[in-house]
């Protein structure tokens, strides 16, 4: 199973309208952490029972076999996690990690991040294929996307954010960084009953 991310001119104007439309939900600050355990809920427990699915150990190994601005790509969830996710850049495909490497054939996809291979709550290698063919301005932010889903975001949100199936506005929201820095914070295979 693959997760793809199209980005063609036909989603610009919908994406605006999301964007615009998911302001007002996000004015309220209690919410976001209410929110953020839903959305490890949907988008990550569900696959194991209602516990939780993550990298165990800090840091992370990633290779990247591309451009080095990609680094920079997946570094930007070291902030959104709050410090919670931190990664190591290795020279080899780590036993344990994240590849990202150029090469694949479909058009218009900027990238595809295959199901992270788990077992008991704890993500063991993740699998990233960018495409460089595409990779123009508008695939600017699928190194994030991508890097979201082989953290642990098995699916898409529907806030008009980056983690969006068609990358939305290009902006991480707050839920979802919230949700990345509680399941980082709290071991692999945890009860979401217990965040
Ligand atoms: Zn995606």
């Amino acid at each position: 199973m693959a997760w793809m991310r199209r980005i063609v001119s036909v989603f610009m104007v919908p994406t605006v309208l999301l964007s615009l439309a998911s302001c007002a939900k996000d004015s309220s600050p209690t919410s976001s952490s209410t929110d953020a355990k839903q959305l490890i809920k949907d988008l990550n427990a569900f696959k194991n029972g209602d516990r939780t699915i993550r990298f165990k150990d800090m840091p992370i190994k990633v290779y990247v076999d591309g451009p080095s601005s990609w680094k920079d790509d997946v570094k930007k969830w070291e902030e959104w996690s709050g410090g919670a996710i931190r990664f190591e850049f290795v020279n080899s495909d780590p036993e344990v990690g994240i590849r990202l490497k150029n090469g694949i054939q479909q058009p218009l996809v900027c990238g595809v991040t295959y199901e992270p291979k788990w077992d008991n709550g704890e993500i063991r290698k993740a699998d990233i294929e960018m495409d460089l063919t595409s990779y123009t301005p508008l695939c600017k932010q699928t190194v994030a996307h991508e890097t979201g889903h082989a953290l642990g975001i098995l699916g898409h949100t529907k806030n008009g954010g980056l983690m969006d199936g068609d990358g939305g506005d290009g902006k991480m929201r707050d839920e979802v960084k919230e949700m990345m820095r509680i399941l980082y914070s709290n071991p692999p295979n945890t009860s979401v009953d217990k965040l």
